[in-house]
């Protein structure tokens, strides 16, 4: 197959990153790429969807990685999978060797091993630029589910029409759940059986970079988990904290401690990302060094600083998410051509266990088997958002009145950047907006 042939059956086939923003896989598939890495990190605790997936369609998923390797010419196709995961890595083992080209990096279990930028140095060694794509170091970068539908796609002409989202902590039954995509996030949790706390919250996505959730929210081909949490609990407290507030606590007792620079993954791998620095400039209005707020553009909101490392329970995290907004609509560009410093000495000793984290969020006694009922659900509504990805929204090409089969695409990709969205249940459109499209089963 040639580059061209499979970014169409990808881009037609509507396959963005199952996580994360969503990128359009079909750029990713890049000559450029002289290693592709699968990304089997899954560092947000609570999550086990990508290694329960690679253990069960390790053939499948490996064969489809080493089609992408032969595509693009990569020389290297490099697994990366925590060394914890024994069944999933048992299950790659039993064919590794029948694709020369690939191999298994074994990685630590630490946080946040699933930053591609940090998942690239530790399987290759290789440091992505301040702002850079990893694709200039001639790495392309896919995680598991994402080639899974790459597999669905080219093998059995099946677009992206549902979703493994995990339900955990507090339900019933923890169980990952195959949805059809805009199925709301009440009926998913409702396959998990009844929730054990009155004033529950879903909280959607990792403890560490997830968002508070409402009920009628729809699936999308980036929802991963739905957590089920009590309203007290500490995650969603921090969550529901204003920005206000959080830049006047860091007024009144934020120590410089440092460290939240000291454990910031992205500093430790060179990068200019300084929190504690921009903690000290934002608290005291001083902007005498602009630096401090124009690398906030360099932080991947991991969370490590407010989540894990700040002893008086501020929030850099927030606040640079905050001023990379402003920034943005002021119209300020991020700095460009930075060169990173080199990689700290320090850095080996500086990383989170994934244990401590689980236990420092009170997430422990939630850690949790969630077994994949990997049958697509049935449901008689879904509303199925036009942008899921990043890039601009696709197109719709059906009305209101008008059945629909599943698969059948119901939103064709935009100009640029964008993918093409396919009915995931059979019915009729019942509503067509600028955001999404209602297909209820008739
Ligand atoms: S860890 Fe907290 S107290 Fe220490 S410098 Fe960072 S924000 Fe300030
Ligand atoms: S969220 Fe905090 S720890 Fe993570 S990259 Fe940004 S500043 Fe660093």
């Amino acid at each position: 197959m040639d580059i061209k042939e499979l970014q169409k059956i990808i881009q037609e086939n509507g396959v963005v990153g199952a996580g994360g923003a969503g990128f359009p896989t079909y750029v990713k598939i890049d000559e450029r790429a002289n290693t592709i890495l699968l990304n089997c990190a899954e560092c947000e605790p609570l999550l086990k969807l990508h290694r329960q997936l690679l253990e069960k369609h390790a053939y499948e998923i490996m064969k489809t990685f080493h089609v992408i390797a032969e595509t693009v010419g990569a020389k290297e196709a490099i697994i990366g999978v925590k060394k914890s995961y024994k069944d999933t890595v048992n299950a790659l083992n039993q064919y590794v060797e029948e694709f020369p080209e690939m191999r298994l990096a074994l990685l630590d279990e630490v946080y946040p091993m699933g930053d591609e930028i940090v998942l690239i140095y530790e399987a290759t060694g290789r440091v992505v630029r301040p702002g850079g794509l990893p694709i200039e170091e001639g790495v392309a970068v896919f995680n598991v589910e994402t080639v899974y539908n790459i597999y669905r796609a080219v093998e059995k002409k099946h677009p992206v029409t549902d979703k493994l989202v995990s339900v955990v902590a507090e339900v019933e039954h923890p169980v990952t759940v195959r949805v059809p995509i805009g199925t709301s996030l009440q009926e998913v949790v409702a396959m998990a059986g009844k929730t054990t706390v009155k004033d529950a919250v879903y909280f959607v996505g990792g403890p560490m970079m997830g968002n508070i959730g409402t009920k009628n929210q729809p699936v999308t081909k980036t929802t991963n988990a739905v957590l089920v949490l009590p309203e007290d609990h500490m995650i969603v407290q921090k969550k529901m904290r204003k920005p206000s507030i959080d830049m006047k606590r860091a007024a009144s007792i934020c120590c410089q401690c440092r460290t939240c620079t000291d454990l910031c993954p992205r500093h430790n791998l060179g990068h200019p990302i300084d929190p504690a620095l921009f903690m000290r400039a934002a608290a005291n209005q001083d902007f005498q060094d602009l630096n401090p707020y124009l690398n906030a553009n360099f932080c991947s909101s991991c969370g490590i600083c407010e989540m894990y490392a700040c002893p008086q329970s501020l929030a850099p995290r927030s606040l640079l998410a905050d001023m990379k907004v402003g920034l943005k609509k002021a119209g300020v560009k991020p700095p460009q051509g930075v060169v990173p410093v080199p990689v700290k000495e320090s850095r080996e000793y500086r990383k989170v266990p994934e244990e401590r984290l689980m236990a420092r969020l009170a997430l422990t006694k939630y850690d949790k088997e969630a077994p994949i009922d990997d049958t697509v659900a049935e449901v008689k509504k879904v509303s199925i958002n036009l942008s899921q990805h990043i890039g601009a929204p696709a197109q719709p090409i059906v009305t209101i009145g008008d059945k629909v089969v599943i698969g059948q695409m119901i939103a064709k990709p935009a100009q640029g950047l964008s993918v093409a969205i396919h009915a995931s249940i059979a019915g009729m459109v019942t509503d067509v907006t600028d955001r999404a499209i209602v297909i209820e089963a008739k």
